[in-house]
């Protein structure tokens, strides 16, 4: 039995040591992990922020008590996880700034978190730089409707009127009929997509109305039902009240 001891001591001692060598290795491994997070205000993702931040750090589960901190400075501390606290950019001078966090052990050790390196900006130049993305963008889109207007518009008034009855090319826009003048148009290329439909313009008729694109037969069927409207009416579709769309459906059906 003796000889068994002094036969694995060496193995034993190996042990121990390799469990002293082992524990600080745990220490550090308890880790607090800060993180930056926006709650209303600009970032950029380099680092560049201004407005209502917060810092937001996961402590092992042993932290009692979190300190935040800018520049080493503590602004607050939260004392119940998850471990956050919000501050403004705007209350401290603009520039480069360090925040971490320290973690509190029962036994008063402290743990640092790692640092995040923040460029604060002013209110002003958070708004330049907001603004040289978001103002060109508005812009672009803003001059493409104007644009898609403006040639709508022109091609309507250019087209002569078209001949009521008179097979269209759709085109892969895909045609539609116009709800206000009955007609059916191919899609503009450049239309207003809504939730509800798309926006487009009639170019028989010169009205905006929502449309959606219908199937060729359908489109077929509007241009041969063209040729029986009322030719003193020059292409002008008499609206049709509810009593007479009614009576219309009815006489229709009465054909199938
Ligand atoms: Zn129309």
């Amino acid at each position: 039995m003796h000889k068994l001891i002094t036969k694995f001591s060496p193995l034993l001692l190996l042990l121990a040591v390799l469990a002293a060598l082992a524990a600080p290795g745990r220490a550090q491994e308890v880790t607090m992990v800060l993180r930056l997070q926006r709650d209303f205000g600009y970032g950029d993702g380099s680092g560049r922020i201004q407005g209502l931040f917060s810092m937001n750090v996961t402590a092992p589960a042993d932290v009692e008590k979190v300190i935040f901190q800018i520049d080493g400075q503590s602004i607050g501390e939260d004392a119940s996880f998850p471990f956050k606290l919000q501050f403004n950019t705007d209350n401290y001078t603009p520039g480069l700034h360090t925040l971490s966090a320290v973690g509190k052990l029962p036994d008063g050790v402290e743990i640092a978190s790692n640092e995040i390196q923040a460029q604060f900006l002013s209110p002003e130049e958070s708004r330049n730089a907001t603004g040289s993305i978001i103002i060109p963008l508005l812009g672009t889109i803003f001059g493409l409707m104007i644009l898609s207007f403006a040639f709508t518009m022109i091609s309507i008034r250019r087209k002569p009127r078209l001949p009521l009855g008179t097979p269209r090319n759709y085109g892969f826009m895909g045609g539609t009929i116009c709800p206000k003048c009955g007609r059916p148009y191919a899609l503009h290329f450049l239309k207003i997509n809504l939730l509800v439909g798309r926006l487009d313009i009639c170019p028989h008729c010169g009205k905006w109305g929502i449309v959606h694109p219908l199937p060729l037969q359908t489109l077929r069927d509007a241009e041969a039902a063209e040729l029986d409207w009322d030719k003193d009416g020059k292409g002008q579709v008499k609206e049709m009240s509810e009593e007479e769309k009614l009576r219309k459906d009815l006489d229709d059906s009465r054909f199938q």
